[in-house]
């Protein structure tokens, strides 16, 4: 396995270039988008898409994003481009916001888990956008993790996850968003957000006038409607357990029993401002954005100080921390990983 470095504003084109060859071979490359790192390959290529599901170990029911460098890209994986697509296209792209849109037949069912739809964007980082240009195809790229493991922020994440499942790794240092992109469904009736993410519900309804909706609650076991979607997600090794705001008590008391078990305790604070009982304190910046770029790293860095349990205090309940909060609600629930 190869790890690349690359400089996130300016690329090295060489580099670049024998990525987009691996790609274009069918291989598996890993690269720093604005939101996470994502593990690349062709999406024309029923074969090397293949290989990101074994590489992540993640069920076939699970759609993939695709990652296009412009709308022209965008339509041809598309069967319909409505207005309100390019109305958000034009806005919000590059960026961190993905539509679902009837697929066109250049996309297989490989990439879209046998749905007639695709997810599709065009994503904000400099490395990823020089990566398409020069593939010159479409690429699949989920979150370079195994399923259900958090999301990679930087190379060294992916690593831990992919060592050794992977061709090459890009390198360009931590992703500055830091949460998955929001996911917006365009090919029903009504446009409904299937995951939040740093582009809110209510700019995007502000861009296309129209109001946005939430889904349906869906049933186990066949094609989801969004692999993001899934009740237990991006979560840590550790336990993750969500504490009311200010609840400097409640805190206190749960870290101690399970210090009184002999686990190891993290916290996530925000407005707490003591936690006696808790081994690792980590304060967390009460901008939702600046929450969400550190949100992943702190929660590896927790894991790989080997915390048994990470208490998280409950973020504010604004629109803007929509996304942190959707993946905290995740990553703390419990039970059936299905
Ligand atoms: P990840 O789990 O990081 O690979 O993200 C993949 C995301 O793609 C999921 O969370 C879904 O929200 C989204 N997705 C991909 N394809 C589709 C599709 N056809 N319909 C709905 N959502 C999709
Ligand atoms: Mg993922």
């Amino acid at each position: 396995l190869k790890v690349a470095h690359v400089e996130a504003n300016r690329p090295d084109l060489a580099i670049i270039d024998e990525a987009a060859r691996l790609i274009r071979r069918g291989g598996l490359v890993a690269f720093p988008t604005e939101t996470v790192y994502g593990i690349g390959a062709n999406a024309l290529d029923a074969e090397a898409v293949a290989k990101i599901f074994a590489a992540k170990e993640r069920p076939a029911y699970n759609p993939l994003i695709v990652h296009v460098d412009s709308i022209s890209a965008a339509r041809e994986v598309v069967r319909v481009w409505p207005e309100e697509a390019e109305t958000l296209a034009r806005v919000f792209w590059p960026g961190p916001l993905t539509l679902v849109l009837a697929k066109s037949r250049a996309i297989g069912p490989e990439v879209t888990a046998g749905l007639d739809t695709v997810a599709v964007r065009v994503p904000a980082h400099p490395v990823a956008l020089s990566l398409l240009a020069a593939a010159a195809v479409p690429i699949a790229a989920p979150s370079a993790n195994r399923f259900m493991r958090l999301s990679p922020t930087t190379a060294e994440h992916v690593l831990k996850g992919l060592e050794g499942r992977i061709d090459l790794v890009l390198d360009a240092g931590p992703t500055p968003v830091g949460i998955e992109s929001t996911v917006l469904d365009l090919s029903r009736g009504r446009p409904i957000l299937l995951r939040a993410g740093s582009v809110g519900k209510g700019s995007i309804e502000a861009v296309i006038g129209e109001e946005v909706g939430y889904p349906q609650a869906f049933s186990s076991g066949s094609a989801r409607p969004a692999p993001g979607m899934l009740e237990r997600h991006y979560a840590p090794q550790a336990r993750l357990l969500l504490v009311r705001a200010d609840d400097t008590e409640a805190l206190n008391t749960i870290a101690e029993q399970a210090v009184g078990s002999s686990e190891r305790v993290g916290a996530l604070l925000l407005t707490i401002p003591t936690a006696n009982a808790v081994e690792h304190v980590v304060r967390m910046p009460d901008d939702a954005a600046e929450y969400a770029s550190r949100l992943y790293a702190t929660l590896h860095q927790l894991d790989s100080i080997g915390c048994d349990l990470v208490l998280v205090e409950a973020v504010p309940p604004g629109e803007e921390w929509a996304g942190v909060r959707d993946r905290l609600t995740r990553a703390a629930a419990s039970g059936t990983r299905t």
